[in-house]
């Protein structure tokens, strides 16, 4: 797969959500592996940004503050990044307020359905709620490791947590719409994350797009962490189909998905347009 050498990684996780370095050492990182630029995109989540910013400044590595939002559109779970976000745009805070609130009401219920499953949901909670403020399924999977109910996280989502489990809780995310709404009204750009990751039909996936569009979605992903080749392709015929520009990101979380390092990132097929270039980052992409 070509890998691009521009250096700029617009999708990242830090400990603020499922990732496994604080923003400060996310950016140190960054740096160290040759970064020219770096996206925070925590899941639903700012608290990471202010840190990140300024360990960016210390480490002269251009910030873009941005967050990774999980949004419903029909039954599917797709996942919204808002980068060049203003975090204090009052649209912007009430959305991850209520997103919040939304995270603890599902860990809550997915636990309930643990107990139910023979295993020790409270146990698993307190776990969760202790470890952090933003709880995911990711923090849950650990959770069940450290108690010995699974061999690795992997497992865990494979027998409970993943789609069609016994623990599996539909989320109510806030419509794709609302979302792209929250990220537009904080002068974001919205990106719609790894596009072939979700399970829909070429139709539906077209549906999406076009609604993502017509919401104000003004980016795509183009092959993000380890995807293969053909979605590159893919994702790159989907852009140019819907006129949106291009990010990309590696999706970074650390030693949790050891296959998404931080800064690989697939070199843009031709005809796309990089969303970072109005916004004074890069100007050779590729070089
Ligand atoms: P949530 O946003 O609460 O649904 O949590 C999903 C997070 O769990 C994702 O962002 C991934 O970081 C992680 N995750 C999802 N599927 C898996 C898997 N099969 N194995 C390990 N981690 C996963
Ligand atoms: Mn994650
Ligand atoms: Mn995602
Ligand atoms: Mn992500």
């Amino acid at each position: 797969m070509p890998y691009s050498s521009s250096m700029i990684d617009l999708h990242s996780h830090s400990s603020r959500s499922d990732g496994a370095l604080p923003p400060a050492q996310l950016l140190a990182h960054a740096a160290a592996v040759g970064l020219r630029a770096l996206a925070l995109t925590d899941h639903d989540t700012t608290a990471g940004l202010e840190e990140a910013a300024d360990a960016a400044r210390r480490h002269r590595l251009q910030f873009v503050p941005g967050i990774e939002f999980s949004a419903a559109w029909r039954s599917q779970s797709v996942h919204v990044l808002g980068l060049w976000i203003d975090p204090d745009a009052p649209a912007l805070r009430a959305g991850v307020a209520t997103q919040l609130d939304r995270r603890h009401r599902r860990i809550r219920a997915i636990c309930a359905h643990l107990t139910r499953e023979g295993l020790p949901g409270d146990r698993l909670l307190s776990m969760v709620e202790a470890r952090t403020p933003l709880p995911t399924r990711a923090h849950l999977a650990d959770a069940l490791v450290e108690a010995g109910c699974v061999r690795d996280a992997r497992d865990a989502f494979r027998v409970h947590l993943g789609r069609g489990r016994a623990a599996a809780v539909a989320a109510d995310w806030p419509a794709l719409a609302e979302i792209v709404g929250w990220i537009v009204a904080a002068g974001g750009v919205a990106s719609l994350a790894h596009p072939t990751r979700y399970s829909l039909s070429a139709t539906a996936r077209n549906r999406l797009l076009t609604d993502f569009v017509a919401a104000g979605g003004r980016a795509l992903e183009i092959g993000c962490g380890g995807n293969a080749l053909h979605h590159l392709d893919a994702c790159a015929a989907l852009a140019l189909r819907h006129g949106l520009e291009a990010t990309v990101g590696s999706d970074f979380h650390g030693a949790r998905m050891p296959w998404n390092p931080l800064g690989r990132l697939a070199k843009l097929p031709d005809g796309l347009v990089p969303a970072w270039r109005s916004r004074g980052i890069g100007g050779d992409e590729d070089g």
